[in-house]
């Protein structure tokens, strides 16, 4: 059996932080939560296989967040966010998000997005990316 996925949320917002971590443990994902962008930039040394991403955070704006994480990692990046839906977007998906939803959202909706990013992947890891 394959390892489970490991998801890493960084959300501030300790509720939905809450919801999310739930709603991932019990279909089976590994989670990491991190309530600043400076815990999730440690935290991504447990290699995650998908981190969502929280733009309004209380350490860093999370497009400059996505743009570090971008430096070192190819992993998919799921950007969440209430901000204007356009050009938050825009500007997530410039940083190097590999996709975007827009707050609230309902959490099947997310766990759909972060399914149909990881089966996107190659298996266990493997930086090479389609350029699709
Ligand atoms: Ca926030």
């Amino acid at each position: 059996m394959a390892p489970a996925d490991r998801v890493l949320l960084v959300e501030d917002d300790p509720a939905l932080r809450r919801v999310v971590e739930v709603s991932l443990t019990v279909r089976g994902y590994q989670v990491d939560t991190a309530a600043s962008a400076s815990t999730a930039l440690e935290l991504t040394e447990h290699h995650p296989d998908l981190i969502v991403v929280d733009l309004g955070l209380p350490d860093m704006d999370g497009v400059d967040l996505v743009s570090r994480l971008r430096t070192s990692s190819t992993v998919p990046i799921l950007v969440a966010s209430a901000r204007d839906a356009r050009t938050a977007k825009v500007a997530a998906l410039q940083a190097g998000a590999d996709d975007y939803l827009p707050k609230p959202f309902d959490v099947e909706q997310l766990l759909i997005r972060i399914r149909t990013l990881l089966s996107s992947q190659p298996p266990n890891g493997d930086p090479l990316r389609s350029s699709a």
